[in-house]
């Protein structure tokens, strides 16, 4: 007996904060250092590879609703990210 079980569900997703929408997704800030080529005249040639990115700032915007935190542990205080018990 062949069984094939595609775990593939997004169940399986680790858990992570959400917007009072219900969006787990947001706009962010995030620096990166790239190494780059330039030529004589330190005009962008080309790409070498990317260095150091930093840890992602607010402010947090949520993709869905436009919603603005400054910080992501404000979400900590949402009824919806309270064990899903909306008084
Ligand atoms: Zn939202």
């Amino acid at each position: 007996m062949n069984e094939c079980v595609v775990k593939n569900d997004r169940s399986f997703a680790p858990e992570t904060k959400r917007c009072s929408c219900g969006n787990t997704r947001f706009y962010a800030n995030q620096v990166c250092y790239h190494s780059i080529i330039v030529n004589g005249n330190n005009v962008f040639d080309s790409d070498i590879e990317i260095g150091e990115s930093e840890k992602p700032y607010g402010t947090y915007t949520c993709t869905e609703c436009k919603a603005e935190y400054e910080d992501l542990d404000e979400l900590d205080n949402l009824p919806i990210n309270k064990g899903g018990s909306v008084k």
